[in-house]
Parts: structure tokens; sequence; C-alpha cells
């Protein structure tokens, strides 16, 4: 290393540079150089590391504990660690770096006195290696004494434990990683937000803008649903926008802090963006595609009238393979280079997301659960959703895509890997891994992927701005999810799946009978479907009765009382159990009512495993006799076992107003495939032809009587079968969150082939 000054500022830095400033400080100095407004900064370089460490005279006992370690004795790990730290905390930073520093800071003006300060770790041997989110970043760092305390807490975090793991088992020679610093200035954002420069599903020349008030860790984790806004760029012009209902924002606190603050009313509802700083916004994201070469996800910020550009990196959600532009950069190879795969099972729910092992195998497991940690577990319970709202990613031995696990991810747009057989026993705690929810890979260590993790932002991303002659709604199980899914412009809900709310309460409906406490019961169910009631004024709500298997209800409060069944799947659950249990129906039945007292009359009611329409009749003469007005409410019914495919005559003359394929079930039925066992998941087929023939015979029989038809099974969010089932003729579909926007565009590309046949026909 030669000559390379103590501290580069963003303007000086070229590509090359990459070993002495790091992957974060390369970025930004290339963004810089694009003429996108970055904030100002400047980087302490790895070569002013080095030095310290040389001048001081540290770097030998340093580098000798470190090779002396056994990474795989965790004491040791932790006490070195904590030694070397001490070492690196303890000398003075000698002179010349320290007015280095000093005075580059003197530089950052008016504006930059208060600055994050961020590690960017650097291998000689491999400048992309990726050390993300492994050391230190000091936010709000003000006054000439911090800044040199936090340059210094940076250049010991390289030796905190975890790093040090991580580079060990990833074969990095410890003498040969350093470490820059980047110090620049702290943008109190206003507003601020991510952008998708090109559309994230389809790669339509369409930028989506998402903005929120406050810092852009609101929209990036998913805390607030954000604005959403659609810029063509073909026509130059705003083609759609949402504004969604934001309920906080994030502001800077105190040295490293952030905290959460309620939005006033006018706020909350008043659009972030007008339409000229959406265009500015879509202006710079095309520089960055431009010059990358592809669509990339940008994070943005404005304070008053400015614009900065705080970070872009390729978009991984685009399916379609990109073809890149003559001179551009070729694009990062994604998660191709994520590293040493551990384990593969089946891609549940999408994201990448980093983080420490817990083993649950009991409930009780997960009070040892931080929140960033990875659950692994047999197979997830409704008991654990509490724990599963902390965890970064979820992984299990068993299930399919249609198991707990994935319903509860995808919903909580948390990355998930299901089915991978050994999880539990390959993986041990405290271990760190990387979890690929698209591609259902586990690696081993912390890895930076080309998009982390941000579920929210994703799926909410982008609403396309088509309008669909079949409806596309959405599929709800936890009422804090409704925002996120409303936020995707669907046309309504078409399940909401009560269980999960009731089993979230952690004592079973009998328990609440049991105890006299049935009030509870019903304003508990009450407030949660009302939320989702509230998320899509005006438009249909179907909420299903409870269908919860006595396996799921076991261990909850109430649960020692649950049949212990052969097969759980085939038994006491659906409506038969409802129709058996009255006063658990007659609960849910009195918080519908209210519903509906109460003006919600978007409101319908769904039943689950209706095997005969003596089922049906039998459960509207109930509620008639508890008082619903029948003939007033939309009650319907779900397809899912194949008695109800083929009898769905004898349903529509017993006056069903809508039925929903829950094809989860229906295959499982169909073929006799145990829907959760990942010995045969191979051969669940939903494009079997019997499951197909079932479907068409209940679409028909629907058309021919004005019945609304529609899916709200895991292949609703399939786009190929989509296709297949709007060629059929169904009349909505229903789909997971983060499928939304790929299947309103399956259902219209679909739609238009079928107006343009029928042209070409007449032609
Ligand atoms: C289905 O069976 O397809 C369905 C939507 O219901 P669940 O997944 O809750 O059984
Ligand atoms: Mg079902």
């Amino acid at each position: 290393m030669k000559e390379m000054p103590n501290v580069l500022w963003l303007e000086e830095i070229k590509k090359e540079d990459i070993i002495s400033v790091g992957g974060k400080g390369a970025s930004l100095g290339e963004m810089t150089s694009l003429g996108l407004p970055v904030p100002k900064a400047f980087v302490v370089t790895a070569q002013a590391f080095r030095r310290f460490l040389v001048e001081t005279g540290i770097e030998d006992t340093l580098f000798r504990k470190l090779e002396r370690l056994d990474v795989d004795d965790n004491g040791a790990l932790e006490s070195v660690s904590r030694e070397v730290q001490d070492i690196v905390l303890s000398v003075e930073i000698p002179d010349q770096i320290r007015e280095a520093i000093i005075d580059a800071y003197a530089r950052m003006g008016e504006n930059g006195e208060v600055v994050a300060v961020r590690s960017s770790a650097t291998a000689e041997d491999l400048p992309e290696a990726s050390f993300a989110g492994q050391q230190e970043t000091f936010l709000n760092v003000l006054g000439d004494d911090d800044l040199l305390d936090a340059v210094q807490r940076c250049w010991a975090s390289l030796y905190g434990a975890r790093a040090i793991y991580y580079r060990a088992k990833q074969g990095f020679d410890d003498r040969g990683v350093n470490i820059a610093v980047v110090v620049q200035e702290l943008i109190r954002s206003e507003k601020s937000g991510v952008m998708f420069t090109s559309h994230p599903v389809t790669g339509e020349p369409l930028t989506i803008v998402e903005g929120s008030w406050g810092l852009g860790e609101a929209v990036v984790s998913g805390s607030v649903s954000p604005d959403n806004y659609v810029f063509d760029l073909r026509s130059e012009r705003v083609v759609d926008r949402l504004i969604a209902e934001k309920e906080i924002m994030i502001v800077p606190e105190g040295e490293n802090g952030t905290k959460v603050v309620k939005l006033t009313p006018e706020q909350r509802t008043a659009p972030v963006l007008s339409d000229e700083e959406v265009a500015r916004l879509a202006t710079l994201g095309k520089i960055a595609e431009e010059h990358y070469g592809v669509p990339q996800d940008v994070e943005w910020a404005i304070v008053g009238d400015e614009i900065f550009i705080l970070q872009s990196r390729p978009i991984t959600t685009i399916r379609r393979p990109e073809i890149p532009r003559a001179g551009a950069e070729p694009a990062p190879e994604p998660a191709a280079a994520l590293g040493v795969v551990l384990l593969e099972g089946q891609g549940a729910s999408p994201g990448i997301a980093s983080g420490r092992v817990v083993i649950v195998r009991d409930v009780r497991d997960t009070s040892t659960i931080k929140d960033g940690d990875i659950l692994v577990t047999k197979m997830t319970n409704p008991d654990m959703v509490p724990a599963m709202r902390r965890v970064k990613a979820i992984v299990t031995d068993e299930g399919g895509m249609t198991c707990h696990a994935a319903i509860v991810s995808r919903e909580l747009g948390t990355p998930a890997v299901v089915g991978t057989k050994k999880a539990t026993k390959i993986l041990q705690d405290g271990q760190v891994i990387t979890v690929d929810g698209e591609k259902g890979t586990i690696y081993e260590g912390a890895v930076e992927a080309p998009a982390p993790a941000a579920p929210a932002a994703v799926a909410v991303a982008a609403p396309a701005p088509v309008i669909t002659g079949t409806l596309v709604k959405v599929n709800v199980s936890l009422p804090e999810a409704a925002k996120r899914a409303a936020a995707t412009g669907a046309d309504g809900v078409g399940l909401l799946r009560i269980e999960h709310l009731i089993l979230g309460l952690n004592k079973t409906p009998g328990w609440y009978v049991e105890h006299g406490e049935e009030e509870k019961f019903i304003s508990e169910l009450y407030s949660g479907i009302k939320t989702v009631l509230d998320a899509f004024p005006g438009k249909p709500v179907w909420v299903r009765t409870l269908d919860a298997p006595t396996d799921e209800f076991r261990n909850m409060e109430g649960g020692e009382v649950e049949p212990v069944e052969h097969n759980p799947m085939l038994g006491w659950r659906g409506i038969r159990r409802d129709l058996r249990s009255p006063e658990q129906f007659r609960m849910q039945v009195e918080a519908f009512k209210r519903l509906w007292a109460a003006g919600y009359s978007n409101l319908g009611v769904m039943f689950p495993l209706v095997n005969h329409p003596a089922e049906f009749v039998q459960a509207r003469a109930m509620m008639k006799e508890w008082g619903v007005n029948v003939e007033n409410v939309t009650l319907g019914v779900m397809i899912e076992v194949p008695s109800s495919a083929i009898l769905i005559e004898d349903f529509i003359r017993a006056g069903i107003k809508f039925a929903s394929f829950g094809t989860n079930d229906l295959i499982q039925y169909t073929l006799a495939i145990d829907r959760n066992n990942e010995h045969v998941a191979d051969m669940y087929e939903p494009e079997h032809p019997a499951v197909l023939r079932l479907i068409d015979h209940a679409i028909k029989a629907c058309r021919e009587h004005g019945v609304e038809c529609s899916i709200c099974g895991q292949a609703g969010s399939d786009p190929d079968m989509v296709a297949w089932l709007v060629g059929h003729g169904i009349t909505s579909v229903s789909a997971n969150i983060d499928a939304v926007p790929r299947i309103r565009e399956a259902v219209a590309r679909r739609e238009r082939q079928i107006l343009l046949d029928a042209a070409r026909r007449n032609a």
C-alpha cells in the first residue's frame, strides 16, 4: 500500500480504491462521480487504520492473539475478542491521522457538523468481499472528540466476536482484512423512502417511488405503509399514486438512536411527495440505472428542497433476465456469490436475511430469541407467532408452501425456508447463517445479499397501474398486515384466516367458553377483523370462520382437552367442528353481527371445509337463530374437499353467494398427499388433471348461475395457474401480499390475450 492518504473525499475516490475505502466507500464514491446528490462524506482509509496499528505498536500482539484462537471455542472467542478490542481502544490515535480526520471534519461545512460514522471493512485479496453488518455504525456524532472516539470504535469493531468467527470460517486471514470508516453528513430527512427505477416485477419502464415522513428506516423496515407513486418514464408523468395512511415516523434521537413519533392527523393522510419531486427522483434513478446497466433499488431522502441519494443497488425481484446495455458494467450475480450452502428447502417467503440461529424445540425456547435472530424449528406453531414477529428469518424441517410457517412468514414479510428436513439437526444454536427465502437456500455466515431483505418494501412496491376485469384480491391472516395488504391496491380480501388471530391469543376458544370469558374473545375477534375491514373500505372482505386442526390448539391454554387424532388434517376442524361446538361458533357469529351492525356491509363470511350442502344450510340456520338477517348478508363456502366441487350445483341451489377454491386442501384431499409432509411434497401437484377438472367443473357451474367464484389457496399466487383460471372463467383471485403485483400482471396479460383472440376470430 503506497502513499494512500489517511483521508479521501468521495469526489476523490476511484473504482480501484475499493481496497482503501471498502465496498461502502467505493459505492458512495461511484455515485458521487455520476453526479448523484450523495450526502457529503470523507473516508478514513484502510491505510490510516493500518498505520494506526503499526505506529502504535499493537499490531503484532493483536494478530498473535488472533492466530492462536480456536474460534469454535465460544468462551475463548468472546474473551480474545474483548482483549483485542480493548487493545485497539486503549492506544492514542497517532497525531498525523488524528489531524487528518479533524481537518477533514472541519471542512465538512456548517451542515456537516452532525455526522454518521460507518464501518466499511475490506479484504486485501478479495476487495469485493462483503462484511456488511458485522462492524459498528454510529449515528448523530458531534464534535472532534466524539468523532475520533467513533472512528476508533469502528476500528475496534473489526474484532467483534461475530466478525472474527465469520472471517475464520470464510478463510480470511485477519492480517489481510482492513477497515475504512465513512464519515458522512447526517441527513435529517423530512421525508424519505425507496425507489425502484423500473417495475420490480415486470421490468417495465415505470419508476415506483415509496415515501413516508422522517427517516427511511420506517419504509425499509415496513413499520409504515408508505405512499406509492408510479412514474411512467415514457410519458414522463405520474400515472398512479396511492396515498397511504401513515401513522408514525422515525426520527434521530440521542447519540446513536432513533425514536418513533406519532404523526399529526394532517400528516397522516397528506401526500409525502409532489409530482415534481417524484419526477426529480425518477430522473436521478434513471441515471443510476443507466450507469449500472440494471434496474436499481435506490434509497433517497429529502430535506427542504434538496434530494439526497443514500444508496443504490440492483433489484433482485425482476424475474426476467435483463440484457445488459452496451458499455454497462455486468450485473452482479445474485445470490450465486453468497457462499457455502448448508441446507436447501422450499423458498416459502421471499427476502434474504442473516442472523444467529436459535433452535426452538418447544415454545419455551422462544424466550431466548432476541430481535434479529433466526428461528429454526421442526414446524412453527401458532403459539410461536409472537417470536416469529421478532426474528429476521424462519427455517423449518417440515412443511411446504402452504404450511403455517410459510403462511405467517409471507404475511410478516419475513424470509422463510421450509421443508429442509434437517435444519434442527444440522444447524447449531448461535451459528450465523444467511437465509434466502426466494431460492430456499441457507448459507454459512452472514453474507450481504445484492438486495438485502426489505420485504415490506418489495411487498407494497408495485401496484401496477392495471385495471383487470377479474378482481385481484389479497389474503390476510394477521391484522397487522392489513395495511401492507391494502397498499398493494388489491380489490378486497379474498380470505381472512381468523384462526391465526385467535391462536395468537394463546387460549383456545373452549377456554373462553369454559371460563365465562366469551365477551373477551368476541371483542378480540371484533377488533382484529375491524382492523382489516378498515384497511379495505368499500371493498369485499371475506372472513373465514375458524379452521384450526386440533394439533394447533393443543399447546395453548385450554388445549389439554383437545382430542388426539391420528390425522388432524382429516379430523375435527373447519365447519364440522363449529357445527358441533355451537358455543364456539356463536362467539364468532356475535363478532360478525356487531360488525354488520356497525355498518361494515362489505364483510362476507366464508365456511371452511364444507363437504355437503347440508353443512352450509345448518350453519346459516344457526346464524339466523342467533339473529343474523341471513338473506341480507354475504355467505359463501370454500371449495376444498372434492365433494364440494362435485356437488357445486347443490350448493348453489342451497343459496351460497360465492365459492372460493382452497386449493391447499383441495389438492391434498384429491391426491391423498399430506400438504405438510415434506416426504411427499414433490407429489403435491396443483396442476394435476383431477384437480383442474374439479375446478373447471365448479367454475362452469358458478358462471352459469352468476355466483362469484374465486381462489384463495396458494395456487392463486402462481401466475401460470392464475392465467389458466382466468382462461376458464374464474371471477376473482386472491393472492398473498407479496404476489399481488405479479398476479395482477398475469391476470391482465391473460385477459388481453382473450380479447385479442376474440378480435382475431371476428376479424
Ligand atoms: C386452502 O386450503 O387452500 C386454504 C386457503 O385454507 P388453509 O390454507 O387455511 O387451509
Ligand atoms: Mg384450507
